[in-house]
This record gives structure tokens, sequence and C-alpha cells, in this order.
């Protein structure tokens, strides 16, 4: 998606040789209207699916999230993350290690807000090592519910997650897809 690209390459930072920053509109900051295209985007991709239910992991991909419901008049669910073995009730949980904090998490959802009628579309700012696709995925097979597939604003295609959870049957579609990237000398996408 050009516009999401042309704005990464304005405004990104990059860390390092593995992490963008993308604060400015995205995971801080957010701009709302680039949200609304990217939702759109996301609805012309998946229009097919029936999608009943938008399911994300707090914090950071829920605005998003929220903007991509809006196109598909369907709810948005988030996982919650959770330092504690302690969860009890009517729950589904997995572990997945987060990339950014470097450390475990469960995460988890609610059985009533994941139903085996549902049609469930992942969403996600950043798709790196696929742990986040991967928890929210076996969330969805815990439920019962159908899996459409993954949308992903940012996927650094240099890293295996896309590869890895592609390679199990789940249509991911990403947004802007970076094959490359360097302090010195930028960012190069797919496909460039
Ligand atoms: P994964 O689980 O695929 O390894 O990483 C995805 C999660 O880590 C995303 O939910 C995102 O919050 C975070 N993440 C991964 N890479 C980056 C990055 O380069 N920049 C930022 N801001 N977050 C990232």
């Amino acid at each position: 998606m050009k516009l999401l690209e042309d704005r990464i390459r304005k405004e990104g930072k990059i860390l390092s040789a593995d992490i963008l920053k993308v604060d400015r509109f995205l995971n801080q900051q957010m701009d709302v209207a680039l949200f609304e295209e990217m939702g759109k985007e996301f609805r012309r991709l998946f229009a097919d699916e029936k999608v009943t239910k938008i399911l994300t992991i707090e914090a950071s991909g829920i605005g998003m999230a929220c903007l991509c419901a809006q196109q598909f008049s369907c709810p948005v669910v988030f996982a919650k993350k959770a330092q504690t073995k302690n969860v009890s009730g009517d729950i589904y949980t997995s572990k997945i290690m987060s990339f950014t904090h470097g450390r475990e998490y469960d995460i988890l959802v609610s059985a009533a807000y994941l139903r085996p009628e549902d049609r469930v579309l992942l969403i996600d700012d950043f798709l790196a090592n696929g742990e986040a696709l991967r928890g929210l995925i076996d969330l969805v097979r815990q439920s019962g519910a159908t899996l459409v597939g993954a949308g992903i604003a940012i996927e650094k295609a240099f890293q295996p997650g896309g590869d890895t959870i592609r390679a199990t049957g789940v249509r991911v579609e990403s947004l802007a897809r970076i094959a490359s990237m360097d302090p010195e000398t930028g960012i190069v996408f797919v496909g460039e």
C-alpha cells in the first residue's frame, strides 16, 4: 500500500537492523485517517470472507483494528497480555515471546467473545518473528471459530514470521513489506 510505504519512509525511524519506530503515526500518535484507508484496504482484501470479528492484541494494534472493524461492521476483541499464570474461568490462553520486550507473556481472551460460529480476521501492527500471530491463531483454534486470515500493517519480511505462518496455511496480507532496513541506507520494500 503506497500510502503506508510513503509514510514509513518519511516518518519511520530505523532504530537498529531489526527495530523500526513508527510512533509518529501508528504506535503512539495515531493517524486515524491513515487507519481508515488501511481498514478499507483490508476490507477489499478480505471482502468475501464474511468476517464477524476482528481479533488483535493489546496495546498497539487496537486503534488500527477499530478502524478496520468499522469497514467490516463487526466488533473488535483484543487479547490481553498477562504475566500471571493465575488465569481462571472461561478463558482461552496461549504463551508468546514478546519481540519488543524479550520476555514471555500469557495472552488471554474471554471465551464469551470468541464463539465457534465466528469468522475471525486477525489484525496487528507488525509481523516480525510471528509470535504474536501464532498466539492469536492458537486462541482462535481453541475457540472453534473459523480463522479467515491475518491483516498486518508492517511485515518485516527479512524476519521469519511471515513465511512461518503462511507455511501453516494461514492467509497473511501485509500492507507494507520491508525487504531490508538499515539506519544508514534506509528501507527497501519487497518488490523494489
Ligand atoms: P512478532 O510476535 O511477530 O515477533 O512481533 C510482533 C509484535 O512485536 C507486534 O505486535 C509489535 O507490537 C512488536 N514489534 C515487532 N517488531 C517491531 C518493530 O520493528 N517496531 C515496533 N514498534 N514494534 C515491533
